[in-house]
């Protein structure tokens, strides 16, 4: 169910612009607007949940983690590798309470966890 105030749901709808990269019946992918990499796409679940601390169905993961893993394959950089990042709450980083998966690519990233 999409939350009134949540930018992701409205992304979902269609009442905020996205550059769509892939949807299936449980999964939307878009670029993200500031881009850390060459590729920089955000894979979600179409039902709102907050965050991965406020998941309860564990197969929305497996659906996160297949689309990502489809981009990678229709894009190209699935060979070349790529980064798959979800920050979690305050200290996690997270800014968007509507839980997503980064999918970065596209060239050699720098860092790994901070
Ligand atoms: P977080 O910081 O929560 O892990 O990631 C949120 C991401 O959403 C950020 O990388 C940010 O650039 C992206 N973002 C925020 N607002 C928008 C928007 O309106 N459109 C798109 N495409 N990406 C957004
Ligand atoms: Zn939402």
């Amino acid at each position: 169910m999409a939350h009134q105030e949540c930018l992701f749901c409205k992304i979902i709808e269609g009442k905020i612009p996205s550059q769509k990269i892939f949807e299936n019946e449980s999964v939307y992918a878009f670029s993200d607007i500031h881009p850390q990499a060459k590729h920089h796409f955000l894979v979600i679940p179409k039902i709102h949940v907050t965050s991965l601390a406020e998941l309860s169905d564990t197969n929305i993961m497996a659906s996160l983690y297949e689309a990502a893993l489809q981009i990678a394959k229709e894009k190209g950089f699935k060979e070349s590798g790529f980064r798959t990042v979800i920050n979690t709450g305050q200290h996690g980083g997270q800014t968007v309470f509507h839980l997503h998966l980064h999918l970065l690519a596209g060239s050699q990233l720098s860092g790994k966890f901070n």
